[in-house]
């Protein structure tokens, strides 16, 4: 089956390469011309593990391809998906300006029956605004349109989609169920469950299940911070909440506040969608607040540790929102790494993949080649991602590297008293 994959980011790229990897002749669109031109180079313009491979053996196979023509591609396709980005408006509500435009362009191109799959993460309704717009402007042709929202984390996002917990289609009629079905054979033989629902169910499904995520981890880091002043220690609390099968183990890990494309936006334009509807969401609005309030306490713990930090040298370890991945948006350590230039800290950072990124919106920042360059001349040091190269660091090199001795681990990598054994001044989160 052809289909046309529109937006090739981090889910479009992903999606597109896995259903060509599924069997499927699948042509990656972008507005991006010089995306397009690196990904026909056989450059993979993101971090992602394992999708230079697909990508590469997809290619060779003859079932992926790059472009810029949507028309052709529309025209060549059963089904089109959407992936394009839906960031957040000042307003928090989710900015469609980009779902609209490719809405747009499909009823202009198509040229017979087409299923629409959104695969971008939309606030409900969307799936009528777009059915709106295909029958509006091209009442030559039928479509179905298919909200088909995406689960896949950044950084095991190849494997996220080969091997997902569910799959959610949600559609008005029958007729793409089956096709959808095709689309996606593969997984059933690994028994994937399939939920098969109406538009804005589906729609429900992806807000809902990242807006429970976010008080998931805005709810253990308010019992970190209750365990500091208590002094007792966030790891047991946790374990023993997650035995608790009602609970579970998942999310329950402190860390320095949620970031990245996902969580801070769709969080925002759920609680936005409750306001438009004359509703306030008061725990996700809860959960927005806790975040914010615990990016903002991170910078007390380097305070305590390092002292007063103007003039000092701090060096950050991490500036992706997450390991495994290059991918910068709302990351804590952003936001750790302008509170350290504010109070009049030299920053130095190090960043396994995100450098490029980094570079771009990081002024007055020096950055590094690895983690002990990074720590040369450093007053404290501050672990704010944890990527597997720093679980393993060498004091003793880091000692020789730094001018003090001071650890901040944010995401509770080392422990405590063997840091404090070899000299060092500690502090992670939770750990009273
Ligand atoms: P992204 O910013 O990485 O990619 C979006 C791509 O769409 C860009 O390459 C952009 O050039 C392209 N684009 C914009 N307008 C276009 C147009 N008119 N025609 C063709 N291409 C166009 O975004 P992303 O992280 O891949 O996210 C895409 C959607 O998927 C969002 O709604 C997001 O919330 C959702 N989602 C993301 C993740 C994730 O982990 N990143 C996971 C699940 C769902």
């Amino acid at each position: 089956m052809n289909i046309c994959m529109v937006g090739t980011g981090y889910v479009g790229l992903v999606t597109g390469t896995c259903l060509a990897d599924f069997g499927m002749n699948v042509v990656c669109v972008d507005v991006d011309e010089k995306k397009i031109e690196a990904l026909q180079r056989g450059h993979i313009p993101i971090y992602e593990p394992g999708l230079e491979e697909l990508v590469a053996r997809n290619e060779r196979a003859g079932r992926l391809s790059f472009s810029t023509d949507l028309k052709s591609a529309v025209e060549s396709s059963v089904a089109i998906f959407i992936a394009v980005g839906t960031p957040a408006l000042p307003d928090g509500s989710a900015d469609l300006t980009y779902v609209r435009q490719v809405a747009e362009s499909i009823a202009e191109h198509a040229n017979g029956y087409k299923v629409v799959v959104t695969k971008s993460t939309v606030p409900t309704g969307t799936g009528r605004m777009v059915e709106e717009i295909l029958k509006g402007r091209n009442g030559r042709h039928e479509f179905s349109v298919v909200s088909n929202p995406e689960f896949l984390r950044e950084g095991s996002a190849v494997a996220d989609f080969l091997r997902p917990d569910r799959v959610v289609i949600g559609t008005r009629d029958e007729r793409p169920v089956a096709i959808m079905k095709e689309i996606y054979s593969p997984l059933y033989l690994i028994e994937t469950p399939f939920i098969v629902t109406d538009v804005e169910s589906a729609e429900m499904i992806k807000y809902a299940s990242n807006g429970f995520l976010s008080v998931k981890i805005s709810f253990i880091n308010e019992i970190a911070s209750l365990c500091e002043l208590v002094g007792a220690d966030v790891h047991a609390v946790a374990r023993g909440m997650g035995l608790d099968k009602r609970i579970g183990p998942k999310f329950l890990h402190p860390g320095p506040g949620f970031g990245g494309s996902c969580f801070p936006k769709d969080t925002q334009a759920v609680a936005d969608l409750a306001r438009r509807l004359g509703e306030r969401f008061e725990i996700i609005e809860a959960a927005i607040l806790a975040n914010e309030k615990t990016k903002a306490r991170m910078i007390g713990k380097i305070e305590k540790i390092a002292g007063p930090l103007e003039g000092k040298t701090v060096g950050v370890l991490g500036i992706s929102f997450k390991p495994a991945t290059d991918d910068i948006r709302e990351s804590a350590s952003l936001r750790i790494i302008g509170d350290l230039q504010e109070r009049g800290a030299k920053v130095r950072a190090f960043d396994p993949a995100a450098m490029e990124n980094a570079r771009n919106v990081l002024p007055g920042v020096t950055f590094a080649r690895d983690a002990y360059d990074c720590a040369a001349g450093c007053d404290a040091l501050v672990l704010a991602t944890e990527w597997n190269e720093f679980r393993a660091l060498d004091f003793g090199r880091l000692e020789k590297a730094m001018k003090g001795r001071a650890l901040v681990d944010l995401r509770n990598v080392y422990d405590p008293e063997e840091v404090r054994a070899l000299g060092w001044a500690y502090a992670g989160v939770g750990r009273g």
